[in-house]
């Protein structure tokens, strides 16, 4: 059985997707960390993201694992490095980018093929990366929850934020994920769309798992 989740920048996907898998003993692939891979190589290295050239030979000669649902890359856990402010501010312009779209698909593609049971998250997954999966779901919430809910993990993770300054970045981030000419964020016709403004993950995720026992 294959899940897709999609949803604007913090509607809960990641969290939700986590504690879903463990409910379900499935597999869970977060395809925005490999995004976030990519703009932490690309800025570290000082690589210019027209680079097709550097970058294709970065992303084919990287070895992209999840351990216990955390990324590692070449053997290295980078899971605190991609989950900084800094990258959630770049990743949207590098994702934007057409080719690197491709060379990641491959990489989900080469994780996910001999899975048979998974739950991706992302923003084109119902759409590209599993048209065909058995359940769509399309995770939204306001703008001003979303900030508030990234603002706490951030604060948490002792970052110095503002609030109203992350409210405008998950804007404009949303903004450029939907507007890219390449698989846009978009709900799939067939997703089901949850909003997650006055339900805790929890109740996401036993909404979601009524879903699959039900209808299904
Ligand atoms: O889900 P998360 O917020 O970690 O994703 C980070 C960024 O990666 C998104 O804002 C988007 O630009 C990009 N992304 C994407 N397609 C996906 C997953 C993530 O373009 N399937």
């Amino acid at each position: 059985m294959k899940i897709a989740i999609d949803g604007p920048a913090s509607s809960g996907k990641s969290s939700i997707a986590k504690l879903l898998s463990k409910k379900l003993n499935f597999e869970y692939i977060d395809t925005g960390a490999l995004y976030r891979a990519i703009t932490y190589i690309i800025y570290k290295k000082h690589i210019n993201i027209q680079d097709e050239k550097l970058i294709t030979d970065i992303i084919k000669s990287s070895k992209f694992e999840f351990i216990d649902n955390k990324l590692y890359l070449n053997n290295k856990s980078i899971d605190v490095e991609i989950r900084k402010n800094i990258i959630s501010q770049r990743v949207s312009e590098v994702a934007a980018q057409p080719f690197i779209r491709k060379l990641l698909n491959n990489v989900i593609r080469n994780i996910s093929n001999h899975l048979k049971n998974i739950i991706i998250d992302g923003r084109d997954i119902g759409t590209v990366v599993l048209p065909n999966a058995d359940l769509k779901i399309y995770l939204d919430a306001s703008p001003k929850i979303r900030a508030y809910r990234r603002y706490l993990e951030l604060i948490d993770k002792n970052e110095s934020v503002i609030l109203e300054k992350l409210e405008e970045e998950i804007i404009e981030r949303d903004f450029i994920d939907t507007n890219r000419e390449v698989d846009p964020l978009k709900k799939a016709d067939d997703a089901i769309i949850i909003v997650t403004d006055d339900l805790n993950i929890r109740q996401v995720v036993d909404k979601i798992y009524d879903l699959l026992n039900n209808d299904l």
